[in-house]
C-alpha cells in the first residue's frame, strides 16, 4: 500500500513540475515574441534591412556574372559563380526566417551595374564589396544586436559575415585565375558557405555535417 501511495505522489509531483515548467516556458516565449517587433528592434531592424538589401544586390550582380561566364564557356568559373549565387539565396532564406516574425516588407536595394571590361574585373569588384561587408559592416551590427539582447539576430548576422568573407576569397581567387578545374564545388544549403575542393566533415561556419552539403554540378548551363 505504501508503495502505491509513493508512486501516486511521485507521479503527481512530476506532473506538477511539468505544468509549472511549461507555463514558465510559455511566459518566456511570449516575452521574447513581444520584444521582437519593428519598434523594439530599432537600429537592429535597420541592420536586418540593410543586410537584406546587400544580399539582394549581391545576388542580382552574381546572376550577371554567371551569365557572362556561361557566354564565355568557362564552366569551372560558371559553376563557382552559381555556387556563390546559391549561397546568397541560402543566406536570404536564413534572414527571411527571422524577418517573418516582423512582417517586414521588401526593401529597396541599389542595383550594381554590370559594366566591367572583363568577368575577372566584375568578380574582383564583387569580392571587394563582399569583403567590405563582412569585415567592416557586419561586426558592428553583430555587436549592436548582441547588446540589445537579440542573440538570434546576432548569430544570423555573424554567419552572414563569415559566409560573405569566404565568398569574397573565392571570387577573388576566380578573378585571379586560381580556379582549379578539377576541384569540385560544394554548397552548405543551411548557411550558404561554399567549399572548393575537399569538403570539411562539418561546415566550418554552421556545423552542418558534410552529407547535408550539395555538390554543385558543372556544365549545367541554364
Ligand atoms: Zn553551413
Amino acid at each position: 500500500m505504501d508503495n502505491w501511495l509513493m508512486l501516486v505522489i511521485g507521479v503527481v509531483v512530476v506532473v506538477v513540475i511539468e505544468v509549472i515548467a511549461y507555463r514558465a516556458y510559455k511566459r518566456y516565449r511570449a516575452r521574447k515574441e513581444a520584444r521582437f517587433t519593428k519598434e523594439s528592434l530599432g537600429e537592429v531592424f535597420g541592420d536586418m534591412e540593410a543586410t537584406r538589401a546587400y544580399l539582394l544586390r549581391a545576388k542580382e550582380f552574381l546572376k550577371q556574372c554567371s551569365k557572362q561566364a556561361k557566354e564565355e564557356g568557362d564552366e569551372a568559373v560558371a559553376c563557382l559563380v552559381d555556387s556563390l549565387l546559391a549561397g546568397e539565396r541560402a543566406q536570404l532564406e536564413g534572414l527571411e526566417e527571422l524577418r517573418q516574425k516582423l512582417d517586414a516588407k521588401a526593401v529597396e536595394f541599389q542595383k550594381k551595374e554590370y559594366d566591367f571590361p572583363t568577368l575577372a574585373d566584375a568578380l574582383e569588384s564583387y569580392a571587394a564589396e563582399a569583403a567590405a561587408w563582412a569585415y567592416d559592416t557586419v561586426p558592428g551590427m553583430v555587436q549592436r544586436a548582441r547588446k540589445e539582447g537579440y542573440r538570434d539576430v546576432a548569430k544570423q548576422l555573424r554567419i552572414i559575415g563569415e559566409v560573405e568573407g569566404g565568398h569574397a576569397d573565392l571570387a577573388r581567387g576566380a578573378a585571379q585565375g586560381q580556379v582549379d578545374r578539377e576541384h569540385e564545388v560544394s554548397l552548405c544549403p543551411t548557411c550558404g558557405a561554399v567549399y572548393f575542393g575537399r569538403r570539411p566533415a562539418f561546415c566550418t561556419i554552421c556545423n552542418q555535417p558534410n552529407f547535408e552539403m550539395e555538390r554543385m554540378r558543372r556544365g549545367v548551363l541554364d
